[in-house]
C-alpha cells in the first residue's frame, strides 16, 4: 500500500548537489502506518563511481584547507541542525518510527559530535621536540587519510552519520556516506546542511543504496578507510573485506546489553531506569538494557512487580505524538522477527509476564508495533537470551551472585554495554574493573560515552582496533607522519655516523 500518489524518489548528494539516476528502487515505509512513503534510488556501481570521483577531486585542496576554516563550516553547521532541528526531527519520525522527543535526543548527542570537530585546531596540533640532537627538531603531525567511506545502520538515522563525517572531514579528509536505505531522508538533509554551512563540493557525497552499494565501495581501491555500524554479521563481513582490500576499518555491530541489579540497589531508581532503557526507541538501540540480571529472588520479585505496575502506563504509537513512550519498529519483517524471539522464549520453558505481541495501536493498525514485553525465568540457553533481539523486550535471568551475574555477561558473545545498580561502591569498582564489556554504567542505564571520549564494545561487538568518534575517531581519521630536521647552523655539522647513534651521541653517559 502507498500513503499517497505522489510518491517521492530519493536520490544521492554527490558533487555537492542532489543527483537523481535511473536504475533500481527500494520502497521506503511510513512504519507507523505500514504505507509506503518514498522510494530510494539505489546507487549502482557507476553511481559510486562518480561518488568516489567526486571526493577524489576535492581532496588535494580540502587537505590544505587550514583546519580553522574546516572547524568554522561546522560552527555554523552546528547552528543550521539546531535552527532546522523540527524538521530533521519530523523526517526521522516520519521513516524511523521514534517519538518526536527521542528523536530530539538523537539530534542533539549528534551535535555533540560537531561540536567536537569545532575543536579541529586543537586535536590537530601534533607533537613537537625541539633539540632532539644538537640542531635538530623532531615533530609528528596527524594527516589525513584521503577517500573515506562510512556505513550507517537504521537506528539513529541523525546521530550515527554524524559520529562519522564531520570529524573525518575536519580532519582533511573527503567522505562518501551510505545511510541505511530504510529511513534515508533525515541523514540526506542534514548532509545537505552541511553544504548551505559552505562545505566545498565532493568533500561529503551521500550515496543512497543496499548491498551492492556497499560491495562497490569495499572494492573500490581510492577509498582508504571504512566505519561501519550495524549489526554483527554484516560488520564482520565488512571488516573481512575492507582489510583483505588493504582498507583501515572499523565495524561496529550488534549488542545485548545486561543489567545487573544488586541486592542493595534502590530499587525504584532501578525500574524508572530500565523502563526508559529497554523500551524507549522500541527497543532498537545498541545500548538498550534488554537483559535484567538479577541477584537473589527476593530483589527479583520485587523488581518484576514493580516493572509489571510501571509497564501498566506504556504508551506507545505514532512519533508525532510527543506523551507516546515509543513507536513502531523498522520493517514488517522485523516485528515478525521481535515476535518470533518471544514466541521462542515461550516454548522454550521462559514466563511470558507482559506480552506486546498481539498490541493494537488505535488510529495505526496497519503499523509495526509490539507492545512493550517482559519475559521472566529466562536462562543462557535460549534463544531470546543468545541473540540480539532489537525490540522493546525486557528479560530476566535470576541469579544467586554477582559473581555469577559477571560470568554469564563475560560468557555472551556481544561487550557493547552494560551497567550495574548498587549502592556499594567496592562492588561497582570491582565489577567495572573486571567485566568483559566496553562501556560500563553505574547508576547509569546507557552509558553512552560524550562526544569527547569515544564509543565502542569488546567481544563480537566491535571489529578493529579503535572505538568511534572522540580521540579514537581522531585517530582513526589520520595518519601519524614523524619528521626530524636539522637545519645546520653557527657550525653544527656531524661528520659520518656508520654507527646507530642517538643524534649526536652513542656515549650512554652522555
Ligand atoms: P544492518 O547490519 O542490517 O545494516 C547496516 C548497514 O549495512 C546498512 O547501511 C545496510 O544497507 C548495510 N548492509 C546490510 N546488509 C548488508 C550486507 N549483507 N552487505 C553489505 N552491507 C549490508 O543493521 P541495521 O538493521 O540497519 O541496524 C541494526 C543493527 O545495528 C543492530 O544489530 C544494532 O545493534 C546495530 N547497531 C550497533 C551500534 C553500535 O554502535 N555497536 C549502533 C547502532 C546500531
Amino acid at each position: 500500500m502507498v500513503e499517497s500518489k505522489k510518491i517521492m524518489s530519493v536520490g544521492h548528494l554527490i558533487d555537492g548537489n542532489i543527483q537523481n539516476r535511473s536504475g533500481p528502487k527500494l520502497d521506503v515505509f511510513n512504519p507507523a502506518s505500514g504505507y509506503v512513503s518514498k522510494q530510494i534510488q539505489l546507487a549502482t556501481k557507476e553511481t559510486v563511481d562518480e561518488a568516489i570521483t567526486s571526493a577524489e577531486a576535492a581532496f588535494p585542496e580540502w587537505r590544505n584547507t587550514s583546519p580553522i576554516k574546516r572547524a568554522r563550516i561546522m560552527f555554523r553547521f552546528k547552528e543550521l541542525l539546531e535552527k532546522n532541528a523540527d524538521k530533521i526531527c519530523q523526517l526521522v519520525g516520519e521513516e524511523h518510527g521514534k517519538i518526536s522527543h527521542d528523536a530530539m535526543g538523537e539530534l542533539q548527542r549528534g551535535i555533540e559530535n560537531v561540536e567536537y570537530a569545532c575543536s579541529a585546531p586543537e586535536i590537530l596540533k601534533g607533537e613537537h621536540s625541539k633539540n632532539v640532537g644538537p640542531a635538530i627538531d623532531c615533530w609528528s603531525e596527524l594527516q589525513p587519510l584521503g577517500v573515506v567511506a562510512g556505513i550507517t545502520p537504521f537506528n539513529f538515522p541523525a546521530m550515527i552519520p554524524l559520529w562519522m563525517y564531520p570529524l573525518a572531514i575536519v580532519c582533511g579528509n573527503c567522505f562518501v556516506l551510505k545511510p541505511s536505505e530504510r529511513d534515508p531522508s533525515s541523514t540526506l538533509y542534514i548532509a545537505k546542511l552541511l553544504h548551505e554551512a559552505g562545505l566545498p563540493k565532493g568533500v561529503l557525497n551521500v550515496v543512497n543504496g543496499n548491498k551492492e552499494t556497499v560491495v562497490s565501495i569495499l572494492n573500490d581501491k581510492r577509498v582508504q578507510a571504512v566505519s561501519f555500524v550495524g549489526s554483527t554479521p554484516v560488520a564482520e563481513y565488512i571488516y573481512t573485506t575492507a582489510t583483505a582490500n588493504g582498507k583501515r576499518c572499523q565495524a561496529l555491530g550488534g549488542a545485548k546489553n545486561h543489567a545487573v541489579v544488586m541486592p542493595d540497589a534502590d530499587i525504584d531508581n532501578a525500574v524508572s531506569q530500565l523502563m526508559g532503557a529497554a523500551f524507549g526507541s522500541s527497543g532498537e538501540r545498541c545500548m538498550a538494557l534488554s537483559v535484567a540480571v538479577v541477584v537473589g529472588d527476593e530483589v527479583g520479585d520485587k523488581l518484576i512487580h514493580k516493572i509489571q505496575e510501571a509497564m501498566k502506563n506504556l504508551k506507545v504509537g505514532k512519533y508525532s505524538e510527543s506523551s507516546n513512550d515509543f513507536g513502531p519498529l523498522i520493517t514488517k519483517e522485523h516485528q515478525n522477527k521481535v515476535t518470533s524471539y518471544i514466541d521462542s522464549a515461550e516454548s522454550q520453558g521462559a514466563t511470558i509476564v507482559e506480552d506486546g505481541r498481539n498490541i493494537i495501536v488505535k488510529g495505526c493498525e496497519g503499523g509495526f508495533f509490539v507492545g512493550g514485553t517482559l519475559i521472566d525465568n529466562v536462562t543462557s540457553d535460549m534463544l531470546s537470551y543468545k541473540e540480539e533481539i532489537f525490540g522493546p523486550v525486557l528479560q530476566v535471568v535470576r541469579v544467586k551472585t554477582m559473581q555469577e551475574a559477571m560470568v554469564l555477561i563475560d560468557n555472551h558473545e556481544y561487550g557493547n554495554g552494560t551497567c550495574i545498580f548498587t549502592r556499594d561502591g567496592e562492588a561497582a569498582r570491582y565489577f567495572s574493573d573486571n567485566i568483559k564489556v566496553g562501556m560500563v554504567g553505574i547508576n547509569i542505564p546507557v552509558p553512552v560515552p560524550v562526544a569527547y571520549h569515544s564509543f565502542g564494545g569488546w567481544k563480537r561487538s566491535l571489529f578493529g582496533d579503535l572505538f568511534a568518534y572522540g580521540p579514537d575517531g581522531v585517530k582513526f581519521y589520520t595518519r601519524r607522519k614523524t619528521i626530524t630536521q636539522r637545519w645546520p647552523s653557527n657550525g653544527v655539522r656531524e661528520g659520518k655516523q656508520f654507527s646507530m647513534t642517538s643524534y649526536g651521541s652513542t656515549d650512554l653517559k652522555n
